[in-house]
C-alpha cells in the first residue's frame, strides 16, 4: 500500500511530491491526461520567483518533476478512472489498475472552458484550439488573421504569443475592459498587431461544412449587430473548469465544482487533502498552487504520523 498518492503533476502536485518525497514517504504521483498540467501550455512564465528572465512553462514543470524524483517521488503516467474514498485504505483505479493509498492529495487542476458552440466542437483541432503555445506555429496559422476569445491574462498571453505568426490578432472580449492584470493588458493593447473587438461574443465558428476555420460570426452584445470576421484560427482562452467530477458526491465541492478545503488543505474526508487549481478559484497562480502543494504535503505527513502513534 502507498502512504501517499498524489493526483496530478502540475505545480501543486509536483510540489506536494517534492515535500512528501523529502519526508521519506516515497509518493506515487499520477500524471492524468496532461502531464505537467496547464503550465506546460503557456510560453514564458515571468512571475515565478527565482527566474528573473522568466522561464518556459514546460521547462519549469520538467525541472519540478526532476527535483521531486531526485528525492524519491515516483511519477506514473496514466488516467484516473475511479476513486473510492469512502473507506481506508483509499482505492484509486488508474488505467484499469487498482492502487491503495493511506493518504491522497488531490491536485487534479483545471481544464480549458469551452464556449459551448456546436461549431466549436466540430472544428476542434481543425483551427479551433485552446493552446497558442501548442498550436500557434502550425503552418495553417502563418501570416493569417487569427481570433483570440477572452479578456483575462490567458487571452492576453495567447494574443501576444500569436503575433509572432499571425498577420493580425483579433481579441474578441465580451466586455469593454480586460480582466487581465494591468501589465499584461497594457502590453497586449499596445501591440500593433493586436486589434481588440470589444463587447462582442462569438456566436458561430465558420465553416463546419468546409471542415476548417474560415472565420467567426460575432455579435456585439450592446447593439446585437452581427458581423463575420475572416480568420484561419480561433484560440479560446475563457477560463477553466476544475477537474473534480470524479470526486462528486464524496468530496465536498462548491457550486462551480471546486473542492472546498477546510483547516488548511484538509477535505471533508480525513486523509484526503487538496491543493492547487481544483480548489482555488481566487488566486490560480503557479506560485500559489506550489504553496498549496507544500501545505498539503505537510498536512498529509502529519496525518500519517498521527495514524502511526
Ligand atoms: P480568467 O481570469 O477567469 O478570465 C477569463 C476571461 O474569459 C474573462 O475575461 C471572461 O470575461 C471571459 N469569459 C469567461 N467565460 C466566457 C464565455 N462563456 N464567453 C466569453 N468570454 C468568457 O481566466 P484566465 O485568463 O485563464 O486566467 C486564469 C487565472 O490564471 C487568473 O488568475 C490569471 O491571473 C492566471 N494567469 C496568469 C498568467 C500570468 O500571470 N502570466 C497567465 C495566464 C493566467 P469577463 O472578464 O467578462 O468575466
Amino acid at each position: 500500500m502507498e502512504r501517499v498518492i498524489i493526483i496530478g503533476t502540475g505545480c501543486a502536485g509536483l510540489t506536494a511530491a517534492l515535500y512528501t518525497a523529502r519526508a521519506n514517504l516515497s509518493p506515487l504521483v499520477l500524471t492524468g491526461s496532461m502531464p505537467g498540467g496547464l503550465l506546460t501550455t503557456t510560453s514564458i512564465v515571468e512571475n515565478f520567483p527565482g527566474f528573473p528572465e522568466g522561464i518556459d512553462g514546460y521547462e519549469l514543470m520538467v525541472r519540478m518533476q526532476k527535483q521531486a524524483e531526485r528525492f524519491g517521488a515516483r511519477v506514473k503516467y496514466g488516467t484516473l478512472e475511479a476513486a473510492d474514498l469512502t473507506k481506508q485504505p483509499f482505492v484509486l483505479t488508474v488505467d484499469g489498475e487498482p492502487m491503495e493509498g493511506q493518504t491522497i492529495i488531490i491536485a487534479s487542476g483545471a481544464s480549458h472552458r469551452h464556449i459551448g458552440l456546436e461549431s466549436e466542437t466540430l472544428l476542434e483541432r481543425k483551427g479551433v484550439t485552446y493552446c497558442a503555445t501548442c498550436d500557434g506555429a502550425l503552418p495553417m496559422f502563418r501570416n493569417q488573421p487569427l481570433v483570440v476569445v477572452g479578456g483575462g491574462d490567458s487571452a492576453c498571453e495567447e494574443a501576444t504569443y500569436l503575433t509572432r505568426f499571425a498577420s493580425t490578432v483579433y481579441l474578441v472580449h465580451r466586455r469593454d475592459t480586460l480582466r487581465a492584470s494591468k501589465i499584461m493588458a497594457e502590453r497586449t493593447l499596445a501591440h500593433p498587431k493586436i486589434k481588440p473587438v470589444w463587447d462582442s461574443v462569438v456566436t458561430e465558428i465558420l465553416d463546419a461544412k468546409q471542415d476548417k476555420v474560415t472565420g467567426v460570426r460575432v455579435k456585439n452584445v450592446r447593439t446585437n449587430a452581427e458581423s463575420v470576421m475572416d480568420c484561419a484560427g480561433v484560440f479560446i482562452a475563457i477560463g477553466h473548469l476544475p477537474n473534480t467530477q470524479i470526486f462528486k458526491g464524496v468530496i465536498d465541492l462548491d457550486q462551480n465544482g471546486y473542492i472546498i478545503p477546510k483547516h488548511g488543505t484538509e477535505t471533508n474526508v480525513p486523509g484526503v487533502f487538496v491543493a492547487g487549481d481544483c480548489s482555488d478559484h481566487i488566486y490560480r497562480q503557479a506560485v500559489t498552487a506550489a504553496g498549496m502543494g507544500c501545505a498539503a504535503a505537510i498536512d498529509a505527513e502529519r496525518y500519517l504520523a498521527r495514524l502511526s502513534q
